[in-house]
């Protein structure tokens, strides 16, 4: 009987490696230690351009496969975009949306739930980035959370919540030296569930996983999703080192 995987690794590549041959280096090597792992599912997000080499690496499911964003745009003219459809066709199934780096860019709240809905709708899982830039003691960074979390949600509904990730990204712990504590990653996924229990009820809410992201490596991965009380991470610099990726999911995967 097939066992329950229980948490999510995402690896993202961000804008790297870049070449091919290294790409596909780094896909082997971990392609080969997680599909051993019974209680991990994990996820490359690799640049675009990558995904149909990572599509066809991964063909028989060890490793799922997601795009670092989606266009907001269900079809037409749109030069460079890329659709839901097309990600959808290609093999990919989850996709990371309003990373920091993107709403840095200009990503809107309002884009990244049309985003979340066109992906939905084709099947795909999202992983919606959330994080406050500036963690203060007064809550304030609670209101910023609460907002963030509902505008980017809009138009969800309790029927196709079930198929959506949250990625607990504080922007101010990703890239840097040390991740959150552990004491209030914990505090702030429940807050998260809270939120997302006025807006989908306590049995739906309960039922999303929540993921840690920001300055994860392969020592302090347990620890995070002992403590912090995650259902995995979001990894970035982490990812791009077979070595320290593949030692972290044999970490979460003895939990
Ligand atoms: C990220 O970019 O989502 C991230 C968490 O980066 P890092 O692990 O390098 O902090």
């Amino acid at each position: 009987m097939a066992v329950k995987k229980t948490k999510f690794v995402v690896g993202n590549w961000k804008m790297s490696p870049v070449s091919p041959l290294e790409a596909k280096k780094i896909a082997i090597s971990i392609k080969k230690c997680a599909s051993v792992l019974s209680k991990v599912t994990t996820v490359f997000a690799p640049p675009s351009i990558y995904l149909p080499l990572i599509s066809r690496l991964c063909a028989k499911g060890e490793v799922k496969l997601s795009s670092q964003n989606v266009s907001i745009f269900k079809d037409g003219a749109h030069t460079g975009e890329v659709n839901a459809e097309m990600l959808k066709n290609s093999g990919v199934s989850f996709c990371i949306v309003g990373h920091s780096e993107r709403r840095a860019l200009g990503e809107t709240d309002a884009q990244v739930s049309e985003k979340v809905n066109l992906l939905l709708e084709n099947g795909i899982r999202p992983v919606i980035c959330v994080g406050e830039g500036e963690h203060d003691h007064q809550g304030v960074y609670l209101e910023f959370l609460q907002n963030e979390i509902k505008n980017s949600l809009k138009g969800v509904t309790k029927k196709n919540a079930s198929d959506i990730i949250i990625a607990y990204e504080p922007i101010w712990a990703v890239g840097a030296k040390e991740p959150m504590q552990n004491s209030d990653i914990h505090e702030t996924t429940l807050f998260i569930k809270k939120v997302l229990t006025d807006i989908f009820g306590q049995e739906m809410a309960f039922s999303i996983p929540i993921l840690y992201g920001g300055s994860v490596n392969m020592r302090n991965a347990k620890d995070i999703v002992m403590m912090g009380q995650v259902d995995g991470l979001l990894v970035g610099r982490e990812s791009l080192n077979p070595i320290g990726f593949n030692s972290m999911l044999k970490e979460i995967n003895s939990i």
